[in-house]
C-alpha cells in the first residue's frame, strides 16, 4: 500500500448482503478515488467478497484490505483466515483490534501478535483504539495509553511507521454521533504523543492517526477542518458511495 499523507478507509463489516451490490459499491469508489490527490482509499470487504472486489483493481489510488486475520499460518482453526492467507490473495493491508473484535475476545496480546504477523507479511496493519467511556475525570486517557502500550509492544522502533493508527472512542460508533470535533483534534494531539513516547518523536511522527466514529458527509468538514485528523475509517456510511465519495472528497482536500 503506497503512503499517503491522508487516508479514507472503508469497513464494511458483515456487508453488503450480496456480491453485486459490493462490486457496484467498490466501482462507484474506484473512479472517485482516482480524481483525489493525496488520499489512499482502503476498502475492507467481508472475507468471502475480497477475491472478487480485488480483481477490480483501480490503481494506486485504491486499495483491498480485510478486517481482521489469524496470526497463525494454517491450523485446526474452524472458521478462520490466517493473515497469510490474506497477504498471499493480494490483500494490502488489514483492520486490527477493531472494538467490535475486542468485544469478540480479541485481547491486546493477541492483537499484537497480529501486527507482529501483519508487518512481517508487508501488510499495513490499520489498529484500532479507543477507550470505551470518555468519563469526566480522564481516567480515559490511562485506560487507551495501557491499551496502545500492550497493543503496539511487539512493535520494533524501526517498524513504527508503516503502522496507521484509527482512534476509535467506542462510545462513538454506530451511534450517529460522532465525538466533538475539537475533541478530536486534542485526541488526535494525545494519540500522536504516545506514540512517540512509545517509538521515538522521528518514527511515531510517521504514524498517520485517522478518527474513527460516526463519520458521515455531514459532519466530515468539521472534523477534519477542527480534528485535524489524518482521515477517517468509516462504518455504515461507507456502504452508500454517495456519502463515501463526499468524505473522500473531504478527506482530500481539507
Ligand atoms: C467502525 O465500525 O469502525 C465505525 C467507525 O463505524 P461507524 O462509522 O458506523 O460509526
Amino acid at each position: 500500500m503506497p503512503k499517503n499523507s491522508r487516508y479514507a478507509i472503508a469497513n464494511w463489516k458483515m456487508n453488503p448482503p450480496t456480491l453485486s451490490e459490493a462490486a457496484g459499491i467498490y466501482t462507484k469508489l474506484r473512479t472517485k478515488a482516482a480524481k483525489l490527490r493525496k488520499t489512499h482509499t482502503v476498502v475492507c470487504p467481508p472475507f468471502l467478497y475480497v477475491p472478487s472486489i480485488l480483481k477490480l483493481k483501480g490503481g494506486e489510488h485504491i486499495s483491498v484490505g480485510a478486517q481482521t486475520g489469524r496470526p497463525e499460518d494454517a491450523g485446526s482453526m474452524t472458521g478462520e483466515v490466517s493473515l497469510s492467507m490474506l497477504s498471499h490473495a493480494g490483500v494490502s493491508s488489514v483492520i486490527l483490534g477493531h472494538s467490535e473484535r475486542r468485544k469478540m475476545g480479541e485481547t491486546d496480546e493477541y492483537i499484537s501478535k497480529q501486527i507482529d504477523r501483519a508487518l512481517t507479511l508487508g501488510l499495513t496493519p490499520i489498529v484500532c483504539v479507543g477507550e470505551k467511556i470518555h468519563d469526566a475525570e480522564g481516567k480515559f486517557l490511562h485506560e487507551l495509553t495501557a491499551q496502545m502500550k500492550a497493543t503496539f509492544a511487539k512493535v520494533p522502533n524501526k517498524q513504527a511507521s508503516k503502522l496507521i493508527i484509527a482512534y476509535e472512542p467506542v462510545w462513538a460508533i454506530g451511534t450517529g454521533t460522532p465525538m466533538p470535533a475539537q475533541t478530536i483534534y486534542e485526541m488526535t494531539i494525545f494519540v500522536k504523543k504516545v506514540v512517540s513516547d512509545l517509538f521515538g518523536h522521528d518514527q511515531g511522527a510517521r504514524i498517520p492517526v485517522l478518527y474513527g466514529g460516526s463519520v458521515n458527509a455531514k459532519n466530515i468538514e468539521e472534523i477534519m477542518k477542527v480534528g485535524k485528523c489524518d482521515g477517517v475509517l468509516v462504518g455504515k456510511e461507507s456502504l452508500n458511495p454517495i456519502s463515501f465519495a463526499a468524505i473522500m472528497e473531504a478527506v482530500d482536500t481539507i
